[in-house]
């Protein structure tokens, strides 16, 4: 029996029809695992298999006596930044290296509450900081489709762990293309939603303003699917807001912009949005060309707000509360005298020095510059100027549209080691993700077609704030 790349639907049908049991499904998973993680380095950490077992048995018994649960059996797999109690959640960096997860995140409670099985924890940049995974302390995660390629960042773990064929969906984060950039290059669906429609409540927090829960899927429907168990208010939360009935009518207008494709772009990238614009329009819909002036400031007005919030948020580690110095300095006392740590000032010294990776480094130094007293005004507020102008293009531009359409990166995976010598030109691969975030919209990845070396290429439609569940129709029936 074939179990390869089943969709949540596909699934739970076998699973209903008795066709296969959750038992055969974990086994299958954990099988595909064990034969390609070490190549690919996809998953941080794997869940025993007598435990998931043991899970299966119950889910596969709860069927039989009639359980109504939305996700029974259905394994999958988180990004290593979600608290999952039994599990290490590091974030991708060395500083909480082996941390143990205290509590549940909202969003496992969730799914775990409505059956899903966590198979694992899947590689992500250090703290969300990167569009490749090479900023993660445990080395990158490689394209399933070609080796020497990236899966994309910060959630590659989890893009390639669902081309990989290691769960039936997994879960991601974005705070500015995290998770529409990695399911582009890995040739899958995911959704970035509205920001206050899902829980943050137990992710390790990058900017608090810009941060996103969202699925990663095989088909759109399997995106509504979780989004509609993950999303809704939560007391953890105080940004969730209540959307259930906001979806706007369908106008069958999408908006589109020759800025997104400006001259010495990719062609191959150009080709495919080229080519979805026709599809939209042989389906039905009128398309509007628009320019948008501030795309130009959407790359610096991400970095300077996505930077300060996280030199914010980061702060938090300082030794006194979480990691492994902490850990070391609670169990044995005398390793203050021992690694001369006389101060506060030394404590937060060494526990960020050695805990922290190069990226995470600089995004605290440039973060604290933007926010300190003489540049506040500068740089911060100047960013939070130009945010509220990008907002309102965006609004403006959705005001008689149901989308805007764009591509979600510059090309398709990119080769290892190909940006890391400059940080700045891995920043400004974020360039048609990072609006939706600042603009607060959701914005859904799908695949658009592919480049000449069979590789996947991304497009991204953007709607109305609250538009959710409209964007998985509006591509669902793009398809059919
Ligand atoms: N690549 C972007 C950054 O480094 C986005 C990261 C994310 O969405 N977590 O900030």
């Amino acid at each position: 029996m074939s179990f390869a790349n089943l969709s949540i639907t596909e699934a739970l049908k076998k699973l209903s029809s008795g066709e296969a049991t959750t038992k055969d499904l974990v086994e299958y998973y954990l099988g595909k695992i064990e034969e390609l993680n070490s190549e690919y380095n996809a998953l941080l950490f794997v869940r025993k298999k007598e435990d998931l077992i043991k899970e299966a048995e119950v889910a596969d018994t709860e069927r039989a006596n009639g359980s109504t649960k939305k996700l029974l059996g259905i394994p999958f797999i988180l990004k290593d930044s979600f608290m999952a109690i039994g599990t290490p959640t590091t974030g991708g960096d060395s500083y909480l290296k082996d941390s143990m997860s205290q509590y549940n995140a909202t969003i496992v409670e969730k799914l775990l509450a409505e059956g899903a099985i966590l198979i694992g924890k899947a590689n992500m940049d250090s703290w969300g900081f990167g569009s490749t995974t090479e900023n993660s302390a445990y080395g990158v995660s490689k394209n399933p489709l070609d080796k020497e390629r990236v899966a994309g960042g910060s959630s590659g773990g989890s893009a390639a762990a669902l081309a990989l064929d290691f769960a039936t969906f997994t879960i991601g984060e974005d705070t500015g293309g995290s998770i529409r950039g990695p399911i582009s290059y890995c040739g899958n669906y995911g959704l970035k939603p509205t920001y206050g429609r899902i829980s943050r409540y137990g992710c390790i927090a990058y900017a608090s303003s810009l941060d996103s829960i969202g699925p990663m899927t095989r088909t759109p429907e399997d995106l509504l699917t979780i989004f509609n168990i993950l999303q809704g208010p939560d007391d953890k939360d105080m940004t969730i807001e209540n959307f259930t009935t906001n979806n706007s009518q369908l106008k069958k207008r999408f908006v589109y912009s020759n800025s997104f494709i400006p001259e010495g772009i990719d062609e191959e990238m150009k080709r495919v949005y080229l080519d979805t614009i026709e599809k939209f329009k042989k389906a039905g819909y009128e398309a509007i060309e628009m320019s948008f002036d501030s795309f130009k400031y959407a790359i610096p007005t991400y970095y300077i707000t996505a930077m300060s919030e996280a030199s914010t948020n980061l702060s938090r580690y300082h030794g006194s509360r979480y990691g492994k110095l902490n850990e070391q300095l609670v169990a044995n006392p005398q390793a203050f005298k021992d690694l001369n740590i006389k101060t506060w000032e030394d404590l937060f010294t060494k526990s960020r020095t050695d805990g922290f990776g190069t990226e995470a480094k600089r995004r605290v130094l440039l973060g604290a510059y933007t926010l300190s007293a003489g540049y506040f005004h500068a740089y911060y507020k100047k960013a939070q100027k130009l945010r509220n102008k990008i907002h309102k293009e965006i609004q403006e531009a959705l005001k008689d549209a149901d989308f805007i359409l764009s591509p979600v990166t510059l090309s398709s995976a990119v080769k290892i080691g190909s940006k890391t010598t400059n940080p700045v030109e891995m920043y400004l691969e974020d360039i048609f993700t990072v609006t939706a975030n600042l603009a607060g919209i959701p914005a859904l990845a799908f695949p658009g077609g592919k480049d000449i070396n069979n590789l996947p290429i991304g497009m991204q439609i953007m709607g109305n704030k609250g538009d959710d569940e409209k964007l998985v129709t509006i591509v669902s029936e793009l398809l059919n």
